[in-house]
């Protein structure tokens, strides 16, 4: 059984006697099966699953964004049930940010570039928000998913910073038949938008083909990321990226562990994708994590 807990003081209590270790699985709900494999992941290393499901609203830069971000309980909770998820913590906005709430967990550069330079104050909104959930579980390890790549690095860097002893886990993406990453956002896609959405996996695996070809050049395999996305019409832009697997910096040469990622907008959807050049073969710990 599934237990739902609504209040720091309830998840605490749960916890106090759970079996560890105790595995972490943070979601902003309308569950698919990207935080599908998650669970699985925790349910398999774990001995105690927790899924919270929270819409947080200091992550979202855009107002609108928040508020017509999907969400669906009762399908979310059946699906942690059906997964085999020991507690779920579903609380409201004032249970995380009570009156008076005055504290910004900010992390430094790894989180200015990509998502950070395009949605201000993002990573503020999650690195806290993280931190909160962080402490409140204690959990042994964290999961996320690769898809959000930058998400893992802030997070790394903020609990390493911290001193969190919780292991944060990045799993591979997962994805449509065509390439498409699941996400909660493309329930918002027109039939048309989620037909040309595919393009954004095409060209990363434009790139990857010219990297694995010998390719160098960060400029080119940029170039050849955009010259795809060009190809489809309703395929807006907003940048594609070669960086650093590390620090983020964008790269000249492409001279060792890399991060292709790009964000491009379907009519009024923003959509993120990225793939890893030269690490390590995706896995539970798939993305490279500094030494
Ligand atoms: P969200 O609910 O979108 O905040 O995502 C919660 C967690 O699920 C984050 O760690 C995401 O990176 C991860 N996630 C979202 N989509 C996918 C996907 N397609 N494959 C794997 N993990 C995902």
């Amino acid at each position: 059984m599934t237990r739902i807990l609504r209040t720091r003081a309830d998840l605490r209590e749960a916890l106090r006697d759970a079996a560890r270790p105790i595995g972490l699985v943070p979601t902003m709900g309308w569950l698919h099966e990207g935080h599908r494999a998650l669970m699985r992941q925790a349910r398999t290393a774990d001995a105690t699953t927790v899924v919270s499901i929270f819409v947080n609203p200091r992550q979202f830069n855009v107002r609108d964004d928040f508020t017509r971000y999907p969400r669906a309980e009762s399908r979310d909770l059946a699906i942690c049930e059906s997964e085999g998820v020991d507690l779920v913590f579903a609380p409201n906005a004032a249970e995380i940010y009570p009156p008076g709430f005055d504290t910004t967990v900010s992390v430094g550069a790894v989180s200015r570039p990509l998502e950070g330079a395009a949605r201000p104050g993002h990573f503020d909104g999650v690195a806290t928000v993280v931190a909160i959930l962080f402490d409140l579980v204690g959990a042994d390890h964290a999961y996320f998913g690769q898809k959000d790549a930058q998400q893992v690095l802030v997070i790394r860097q903020m609990a390493r910073d911290l001193a969190i002893p919780t292991e944060v886990i990045a799993c591979p993406t997962v994805r449509e038949p065509d390439g498409l990453a699941l996400s909660s956002r493309n329930v918002h896609l027109a039939a048309e938008e989620r037909a040309a959405a595919s393009v954004m996996r095409r060209a990363l695996l434009a790139a990857v083909a010219r990297w694995e070809a010998g390719e160098r050049s960060a400029r080119a395999l940029r170039a050849t990321m955009l010259a795809e996305l060009a190809d489809e019409p309703l395929a807006e832009t907003d940048y594609v990226s070669v960086a650093d697997m590390t620090t983020l910096a964008e790269l000249d040469r492409v001279d060792g562990p890399a991060l292709l990622s790009l964000a491009v907008r379907f009519g009024t959807t923003r959509l993120i994708d990225n793939e890893p050049l030269g690490a390590a073969p995706v896995t539970d710990r798939g993305l490279a994590r500094p030494a």
